[in-house]
Parts: C-alpha cells; sequence; structure tokens
C-alpha cells in the first residue's frame, strides 16, 4: 500500500515549543506515521522558543503572503527537521505575533504573567487566525499534496473550515481531507465576532449553528467542518457527549457522533523508558526493577530534600497546576497521606493558589513533602522513576501522559477513572490481582476521601502484599502505549477519510 500524504498542523511541538501533551503528540505521531512509511510534515509557529531550542533551522526562501482583514502580512516560513527524523518541521515566522514568549519576563506561548496572574493575550484570536491561514498559503508550496491535514486543538481549528468552505474548488486543495483532534475540549479559543474580519470567511458562517459558540468559536468550527474528528482516548469521546464533560459542545458532538472516535495516545519510549533514561540515578528494566529502583528513589529523596527513608512510601505527583488536575482533592487527602506515613512529592507549575498551598504544606511537614513548582523536563523523570506510587486524580483527562509514562517506570498509578485514565490503567481488583491484569488503582468518586481510601488500599498491598504490589509493577511495565500502535489507528482513519481504504 502507498504511503500517506500527512500535514500536521499544531501550536506547539516538542523540542521546538512545549506547554502540555499536545506537544508530545505532535512531535511523536509524525515521528511513527514516518516510519510506517508515509510522508509526513509538521507546520507551526516560530516563536522564540523555537530558536533557543538550538535545532538546526534553515530558511526555504518560502515567503507567504497572508491576508488579515484589509492588509497582506509577509510570512516567512523556515525549515528544520523533528529530532533524530527526516520529518520536516515548517515553521511560520511573524515576529509580532510569535516572538514574544520568553519564560524569563513570565510570557508564554499563549499568556503573559499580569501581577500574580497568568492571562491569555488580547490578540490570541488574530495570533491563530494568522497562523491558520498561513498553513493554508503554505500548502502549494510545500512540495507534496497532502492527503490529509491533520489539525490539532482550536488553534488550528479554522483549517477545516477554510478546507472545506474557500478552498474547496481550488486545483491542489480538492482533494485534501481534514481530521480535527481535540486534546482538551475546555480550551475553545472563543472570540469576539469582529475576529470573522481577520478570517475572511463569509459572513454567513457565523450562526449557531457552524461558527458562533459564545463569539466566533475557533474549536466548534473544527468539529463542524472537519472530516473526522478525534479525541485523544475512547472514554473521553464518549464522556464530551455529555453535559459534564461537554464544555457546551455535547449536543454538536452528539449530532455528529458518526464522525467521532477516541484514539489513545502513544507514549514516547525514547524518551521514557526506564532501560535506557540517563536522567535517573538507575536504569532499569522488568527484571531489575526491584534491585534499581531503590537507588533512584534515594536520589529522588536528596533532591527534594526529604530524609532517604527506604520504608516511607513516596507518592509522586507531576501536573500542571490548575483545577483539572484534581489538585485541590491532593491538598484535602494531603494530611492522610502523611499520617499513613508516606513522602509527597510535587512537581508542578499553574495557578497561584495551588502554589500557595503546596508551599504551605511543605513549610509545615518540611520531612514529609518536597515540591518544585515550575517547569523541570529532569525532574519529571527523576519523579516517575523515583516515586513508589504516582497520584492522578484528574477531574477530567482526555487521555494523559503522565500515567502511561508511570505505568512504564514501574509505578503504579493512582488515578479517577475518567478519560485516558480509565482506558490505560487497570484497577487492582482482587479480581484483575488474581487475573494478573492489574496495573494500578482506580476510583471513580472526584472526593478526597475516594482518593485517601484508594492510596490507604494501594499501601496495604505495598506493605503487607509486596507479591502482589511487585506483579503490578511488572505487569504495568510491560503495557504497550507506544506511538506505533497509535499510529496504525491514525493512519486507518486517513485512509477511510480520504477514501484510500
Ligand atoms: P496535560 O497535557 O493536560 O498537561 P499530560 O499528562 O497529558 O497532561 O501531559 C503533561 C506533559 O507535560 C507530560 O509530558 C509531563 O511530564 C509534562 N509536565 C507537566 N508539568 C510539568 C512540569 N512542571 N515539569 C516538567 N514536565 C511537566
Amino acid at each position: 500500500m502507498a504511503g500517506l500524504r500527512v500535514l500536521v498542523a499544531a501550536s506547539e511541538v516538542v523540542g521546538f515549543a512545549k506547554t502540555g501533551g499536545l506537544a508530545d503528540v505532535a512531535g511523536a505521531l509524525p515521528a511513527a506515521l514516518a516510519r510506517r512509511g508515509n510522508s509526513v510534515s509538521v507546520v507551526m509557529p516560530f516563536y522564540n522558543s523555537v530558536r533557543r531550542s538550538g535545532v538546526p533551522i534553515e530558511r526555504t526562501g518560502i515567503v507567504l503572503p497572508v491576508p488579515m482583514g484589509d492588509r497582506v502580512l509577509a510570512c516567512r516560513v523556515y525549515r528544520s527537521h523533528l529530532p533524530g527524523t527526516s520529518v520536516p518541521v515548517f515553521l511560520v515566522e511573524h515576529a509580532p505575533y510569535f516572538e514574544r514568549d520568553d519564560p524569563k519576563s513570565g510570557r508564554g506561548l499563549y499568556q503573559e504573567q499580569v501581577g500574580g496572574n497568568k492571562q491569555d493575550y488580547g490578540d490570541n484570536g488574530a495570533r491563530f487566525v494568522f497562523f491558520c491561514r498561513a498553513v493554508m498559503e503554505l500548502v502549494p508550496n510545500l512540495g507534496f499534496a497532502p492527503d490529509i491535514i491533520h489539525a490539532n486543538d482550536w488553534q488550528t481549528g479554522l483549517i477545516p473550515v477554510y478546507l472545506a468552505e474557500t478552498h474547496r474548488h481550488n486545483p491542489g486543495y480538492q482533494r485534501i481531507r481534514s481530521v480535527f483532534t481535540i486534546h482538551n475540549i475546555a480550551y475553545q479559543g472563543s472570540f469576539p465576532r469582529e475576529l470573522m474580519n481577520f478570517t475572511g470567511l463569509p459572513g454567513w458562517l457565523y450562526n449557531p449553528g457552524q461558527l458562533e459558540h459564545y463569539g466566533l468559536n475557533f474549536l466548534k468550527a473544527g468539529i463542524v467542518f472537519a472530516d473526522a474528528v478525534t479525541t485523544v482516548s475512547p472514554t473521553y469521546a464518549r464522556e464530551i457527549q455529555t453535559g459534564e464533560f461537554g464544555y457546551g459542545m455535547e449536543g454538536l458532538l452528539n449530532n455528529l457522533h458518526w464522525k467521532l472516535s477516541g484514539i489513545v495516545n502513544g507514549c514516547d519510549y525514547e524518551h521514557w523508558n526506564p532501560a535506557r533514561d540517563l536522567r535517573i540515578a538507575a536504569q532499569y528494566t522488568p527484571e531489575t526493577v526491584f534491585e534499581k529502583k531503590a537507588r533512584c528513589k534515594a536520589d529522588l529523596q536528596h533532591r527534594f530534600h526529604l530524609p532517604g527513608k527506604p520504608a516511607a512510601p513516596v507518592l509522586g505527583v507531576i501536573a500542571r497546576l490548575v483545577a483539572q488536575k484534581g489538585i485541590d482533592i491532593i491538598l484535602s487527602a494531603a494530611q492522610g497521606f502523611l499520617d499513613l506515613g508516606c513522602q509527597l512529592v510535587v512537581l508542578g507549575d499553574g495557578d497561584r493558589e495551588y502554589h500557595d498551598q503546596l508551599q504551605a504544606l511543605r513549610d509545615k511537614n518540611p520531612d514529609q513533602v518536597g515540591i518544585y513548582l515550575g517547569f523541570n523536563e529532569t525532574l519529571a523523570h527523576v519523579i516517575e522513576a523515583g516515586s513508589d506510587l504516582f497520584l492522578m486524580p484528574s477531574r477530567y483527562e482526555p487521555c494523559g501522559l503522565n500515567q502511561m509514562y508511570s505505568l512504564k517506570y514501574g509505578t503504579p498509578p493512582v488515578v479517577r477513572s475518567t478519560g485516558g485514565l480509565a482506558d490505560t490503567v487497570v484497577n487492582a481488583t482482587e479480581e484483575n490481582l488474581a487475573d494478573r491484569r492489574a496495573t494500578g488503582f482506580s476510583f471513580n468518586d472526584y472526593t478526597a476521601g475516594a482518593l485517601y481510601e484508594t492510596v490507604r488500599w494501594a499501601l496495604t498491598l505495598y506493605r503487607d502484599r509486596p507479591k502482589d504490589f511487585k506483579q503490578i509493577v511488572t505487569t504495568a511495565m510491560v503495557q504497550d502505549w507506544s506511538w506505533d500502535r497509535s499510529a496504525e489507528v491514525y493512519e486507518r482513519l486517513y485512509r477511510r477519510v480520504a477514501g484510500l481504504s
């Protein structure tokens, strides 16, 4: 079968710019698709962080005229490659929009620090109208005609609209089909109606059945106009069709369920593999985990200024510190964990109130609580390897990567049974233990009590039934959540959508 030609559009790509799981997907999926014989390119904005990342960047000589309202902006295009691959990454430059991220001054890809709080840039709408239009202009310059443009999250939500509405009859675009992936439905990109003037789209598309939802809603645009919509786990695909999880899109998604599916993200085992991970104190496999993990745990305790007690269970947390991640129930249950003799280690960055509360918890319990409030990839690896249990009690979780890393690192995750967490973690019930299927611990109710009880059950196995606990660890480590597996599913979807199957 001939390979597919795919252009992946995303606002962040790991190795170039990253704020969350989207970046991991946008880096790893194209690489996996290319390994399977497809010809894939990626396109993203050219932020400062891309320059700082140190990846080799070359000029392409392409200058795109990008219409924005009554002006036409020039957009230079640069090229790099996904590290270790020949997958091109096209970088769309427009300094006033994209060259502003700078962690030192508190400016990020989408937000800036204003006083104590992070705030979206006031022109995010214009920035990503520009990006979507630049991607459309780039298509004829790619050197190949894509079968599929795979757009991701609200920042790229207008691309399916241009393909379906304004460019449908243009040669070079006619055969292109679109796939739109929702990584997190809570972030929708809703902007005042006036932004329509920048889009160049016909005004009649602005109506409640198409682009309108509290303003011009980019995510809705992607959902309505894409040929297929995916989200990042089957359970999340079902959940977002309900009022509890749909953030206002549930009715629409329910009507369009025929084109909605869920594909669990892969996990990048190149970077997240304890057998080869040089960021951790000792490398290990399922055969050596029990002997080597102790060193990783000692290293973790040392780095977080905790007493090096081998017997104290370490609970690890890595998360954006936002309401989604269940930080409030972790904080409410924390004293209970400490009373059970645990140490708690938290790596995260986010809302001020959580920073303050975590700081207070640490100040009160310096011997049992370690925190790092900021982004630190090395520490993320150190925590995955050194903890005994990994806590991820999310309110909702489209897919989640950290629980998959925990599985691989033999650190059983304790998760709330939602979204991708429900699809990837097998709860340690007596039945699943007997069947040797269990890989972690899960609970349903979003309460501190349910989290606490689940951790207590996990500790019962950890302390009193070590054989069972060890079986969970080794079963977790041999699970395959690789990108190759997910890429195969995406490939089948692309073929169907492009009419090539
Ligand atoms: P989300 O995309 O919702 O933030 P995921 O679990 O899917 O959650 O992905 C989070 C990714 O970001 C993981 O790769 C995780 O290790 C990383 N991460 C999150 N916060 C931090 C942090 N403070 N420091 C380092 N890595 C982090």
